[in-house]
C-alpha cells in the first residue's frame, strides 16, 4: 500500500467518522463527563481490533487504545469536550437548542474523531507493510478545561512515548511549529465570618472583600508583569445575599506567560496578593491550583516531514451550499472583530515572539475565511505543578499541528512525548468536576 493509496483508503471510510463526529457534535458534554463520545470512540476502536484501557488516570472519560507491540510507540491525541452556553442548532445564526446548554464550538467533535480515523486506517498500514511498533490512540479528557491530560501524565501514561502526533481543527490546512503559552490554573477561597449585614456588620469579615481586593489587586499587578502575561478571573463564589456577610467566597484565576518560569513567577505574585487581601481582611486564604501546562516545544524535523506528507492531500473543497453557510456566518459577525481578529492573525503569524513557522498547504480559496479563523488553539498540555512543593509531572510536547477545515486529517505532530512523573499528589481537585478525596 502506498501512502497514496492508505489515503485514498481514508476517503472511502470516510462516510463513518463524518457520522461519529455529527454524533459527538449533537451530544455534546463537558470536560470530564463525555461519556458519550468516549464510549463511541473506545466501542468504534475496539471493533476494530484495538486493546481499550479505560478511566486512565482515574479520569471516567479518558482511555487509550493500543495495538501492536514494542518501539517505536506511536501516539495520536483525541480530544471530545464541548464548551458551556455553545449550545447550537445547525444554522448560520445563533439559536441555542438548549438555553446556556454546552455545544462544540471548538471542533473537538472532529478533533478526536479524526484521531480515530488515523489510528484505524495506520493499524491496517502497519498490519500491511508488517511494520513493527505500538501505535496508540489518546483518548482525552477535558481539553477545554486545560487539566485532562495531566491526571493521563500522572499515571505515566505518556512516558513511553516516541513521538505523538496531534491537531486541531481551523479554516486553514497547514502544518506549524508554534509554540504557545504556559499556564497555571489557581483558585483562591477566602473564609471569614458571617454577621447580618444591616444590624452588625462591625462584626463580620467578609470574605467577598478579599475576593475583590485580590482583584483589585491584580489588576494593579498587569502593569508590572512582562509582556505577553495574561491574567483573568472569574468569581466562583461572591455569598449567597447581600444582607449577609459572606464568610466563604472564591475566585479562580488562569495565569498565562511565555514560560513556564514567568507563569511560576506570576502565580508567586499572585498569592502574595491574595494573602495581602486576607490580611487586609482578616480573613483567611487557601490556595489550590487547578491546572498547569508548560509551552510547547517547537520541533521543525517534525514539522517539515509532516509538512511534505500533507502535501499529497487534496485541496479542501466546498460545496456551494456549504459556502453559503459561511457567507451567512460572516455577515452575522460584527465588523470590527472580523477585522480585529484579522489583524491578530497577521500580527502573530509574523511575531518572532511566537516563535512562529507555519505553512500554508491550501487555504480553500472560495470560502469568505478573511484570514480570521486561523488557528485559535493554545496548547495546554500537561504539566501540574504542585503549589507548595514545586514537583512536577511534565510532558512536553511539540505542535507541529495540522489543521484543515474539512475535517478530516491524518497526521499530527507533537514530540518529545516525555511525560515523566516525580512526584505523587495528595489531594487535586479541580473545581467541582472531581472530589478532591479521589485524588
Ligand atoms: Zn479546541
Amino acid at each position: 500500500m502506498t501512502k497514496q493509496q492508505l489515503i485514498e483508503m481514508m476517503e472511502a471510510n470516510e462516510l463513518q467518522f463524518e457520522e461519529i463526529a455529527k454524533n459527538i457534535w449533537e451530544h455534546p458534554q463537558l470536560g470530564y463527563n463525555e461519556t458519550y463520545a468516549s464510549t463511541l470512540q473506545q466501542d468504534t476502536l475496539k471493533e476494530a481490533g484495538f486493546r481499550i484501557e479505560a478511566n486512565v488516570g482515574n479520569v471516567e472519560t479518558a482511555f487509550i487504545a493500543e495495538v501492536g507491540e514494542g518501539h517505536p510507540i506511536v501516539g495520536i491525541l483525541g480530544e471530545f469536550d464541548a464548551l458551556p452556553g455553545l449550545s447550537q442548532h445547525v444554522q448560520p445564526t445563533k439559536s441555542p437548542i438548549v438555553d446556556n446548554g454546552p455545544g462544540h464550538g471548538c471542533g473537538h467533535n472532529l478533533l478526536g474523531t479524526a484521531g480515530v480515523e488515523a489510528a484505524i486506517h495506520l493499524k491496517t498500514y502497519m498490519e500491511e507493510h508488517q511494520i513493527k511498533g505500538t501505535l496508540r490512540y489518546y483518548g482525552c479528557s477535558a481539553e477545554e478545561l486545560l487539566s485532562g491530560k495531566t491526571f493521563m501524565a500522572r499515571a505515566g501514561v505518556f512516558d513511553d512515548l516516541d513521538v505523538v502526533y496531534t491537531w486541531h481543527p481551523g479554516s486553514v490546512a497547514m502544518t506549524t511549529n508554534l509554540s504557545m503559552q504556559a499556564l497555571s490554573g489557581v483558585e483562591f477561597h477566602f473564609f471569614g465570618r458571617t454577621a447580618h449585614a444591616a444590624a452588625a456588620p462591625h462584626l463580620g469579615r467578609s470574605a467577598l472583600d478579599a475576593v475583590e481586593l485580590t482583584n483589585v489587586g491584580a489588576n494593579y499587578l498587569r502593569e508590572h508583569v512582562p509582556d505577553g502575561s495574561r491574567i483573568h478571573y472569574q468569581i466562583t463564589n461572591g455569598g449567597q445575599a447581600p444582607n449577609v456577610v459572606p464568610d466563604k467566597a472564591s475566585v479562580f484565576y488562569f495565569l498565562r506567560g511565555k514560560n513556564r518560569a514567568e507563569v511560576d513567577d506570576l502565580l508567586r505574585r499572585m498569592k502574595l496578593v491574595a494573602e495581602g487581601a486576607a490580611m487586609m481582611t482578616e480573613t483567611r486564604v487557601e490556595v489550590v491550583i487547578t491546572a498547569g501546562c508548560y509551552d510547547t516545544l517547537p520541533n521543525m524535523t517534525l514539522n517539515e516531514s509532516m509538512y511534505e506528507n500533507a502535501q499529497l492531500l487534496k485541496p479542501i473543497t466546498y460545496t456551494a451550499e456549504e459556502q453559503a453557510f459561511a457567507k451567512t456566518l460572516q455577515q452575522n459577525i460584527e465588523p470590527s472583530v472580523v477585522n480585529g481578529s484579522k489583524n491578530a492573525t497577521s500580527a502573530t503569524r509574523y511575531s518572532t515572539r511566537w516563535r512562529f513557522n507555519f505553512r500554508i498547504l491550501s487555504y480553500s480559496a472560495n470560502v469568505p475565511h478573511d484570514d480570521a479563523g486561523f488557528f485559535g488553539y493554545w496548547r495546554r498540555i500537561v504539566d501540574y505543578t504542585d503549589g507548595t512543593s514545586n514537583d512536577r509531572l511534565r510532558a512536553r510536547f511539540c505542535a507541529a499541528t495540522h489543521m484543515a477545515s474539512n475535517c478530516f486529517i491524518r497526521f499530527f505532530y507533537w514530540d518529545e512525548g516525555h511525560a515523566q512523573c516525580r512526584s505523587n499528589y495528595g489531594t487535586f481537585c479541580f473545581r467541582c468536576f472531581y472530589n478532591a478525596s479521589n485524588y
